[in-house]
């Protein structure tokens, strides 16, 4: 089969890969409909995380069961499947309170590389979610947002308490800020002050819920914040980017009580403890455990209630993954979807 493979920073390659077999009898083998390139692959890309190289890529996917193991009761070939970034039993004790991205047997797909013609999906019956019937293009869209980028921004969502009666600020315009504003929405916050330079991707946001653009950062962007809310700041904050500015953003932009869900993949942040004490500020975040999430996310989707695939902005076929990093590194692109 065909795989893109890193082979150092900047260095993205199609080429040939031994096809997954069923190596676990919990193990299964998907056809891959869709997969994408996510804001977390341009960290090795640019060199900000080392490369094991030669590394296979990508950890979102959607697809079609081609064979299982003898342990797989819950998927049978033939179902059209979503799974997360970690594959998950499902049924340990962390799991079973809701955080199966940290599950005791989990396994990180990005390991074994999504961006491919097949996968094998590890713990098949506690990773995948069955669609019922046949999803269209469009669906499968926005079934493929849900195995990471909706999912994650959901979690943010969550995480942070939007709510009823909360005002949302979004850290982060990126395709999981983008989601979190959908995730908002829907959990029925009040007000959604999105912070983003970019007309593009603030006129999506807007699309999405966002009742309020903001286009100041740092000190600026604090206090724009604090503006547009009685100077208390906002409930519930969602950071979605990782560095030390975009944390320092959400916490500042949080009123004391208030809530801060953090999904950015983290680096070299370092908070200050004195800050963080007179804060009064609740953090909560880290990898998210979209498998919770997917069978509602799933039935959204289905139902055409919300359409997180609008994020996907270039779809190039999987050959051309090369041209889908340099155009997300370049900004061209918000998020990239790769089909077979
Ligand atoms: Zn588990």
């Amino acid at each position: 089969m065909r795989g893109v493979i890193m082979h150092a920073p900047r260095d993205v390659r199609v080429e040939d890969r031994d096809d997954p077999t069923i190596e676990q009898p919990t193990d299964a083998v998907i056809r891959v409909s869709a997969a994408c390139i996510c804001g977390s692959d341009l960290w090795p890309y640019r060199g900000d995380d080392p490369v094991r190289r030669p590394q296979p890529m990508g950890h979102e996917y959607v697809g079609v069961v081609e064979a299982i193991g003898d342990d797989v009761s819950e998927v049978s070939v033939g179902d059209f499947v979503v799974g997360s970034f970690f594959a998950s039993d499902n049924t340990c004790e962390i799991c079973r309170d809701g955080y199966q991205s940290h599950c005791v047997n989990r396994v990180p797909m990005g390991a074994l590389g999504t961006q491919a013609e097949r996968l094998r999906v590890p713990l098949a019956d506690g990773t995948l979610v069955v669609v019922p019937g046949s999803p269209t293009e469009s669906q499968i869209r926005s079934l493929l947002a849900a195995s990471d980028v909706l999912g994650t921004g959901w979690f943010a969502a969550v995480a942070a308490h939007a709510g009823p009666g909360k005002t949302v600020a979004v850290v982060g315009d990126g395709a999981v800020g983008l989601l979190g504003v959908v995730a908002a929405r829907q959990l029925g916050a009040e007000r959604i002050i999105a912070m983003s330079r970019h007309a593009d991707r603030q006129q999506l946001a807007r699309r999405f819920g966002a009742t309020d653009i903001v286009e100041e950062r740092g000190a600026d962007g604090v206090a724009r914040i604090k503006e547009l809310t009685d100077g208390l700041g906002a409930h519930s904050v969602i950071e979605a980017v990782g560095t030390q500015e975009s944390m320092m953003q959400a916490i500042r932009s949080t009123r004391p009580g208030g809530h801060v869900g953090y999904v950015g993949v983290s680096h070299d942040v370092e908070l200050p403890g004195g800050e963080l004490f007179g804060s009064g500020v609740h953090l909560h975040g880290g990898p998210a455990p979209v498998r919770q999430y997917l069978p509602e996310l799933i039935e959204l989707i289905m139902a055409g209630t919300i359409d997180p695939g609008a994020v996907f902005d270039l779809v190039l076929p999987l050959e051309d993954a090369a041209e889908g990093y340099r155009a997300m590194d370049e900004r061209r692109a918000t998020k990239v979807l790769l089909t077979p």
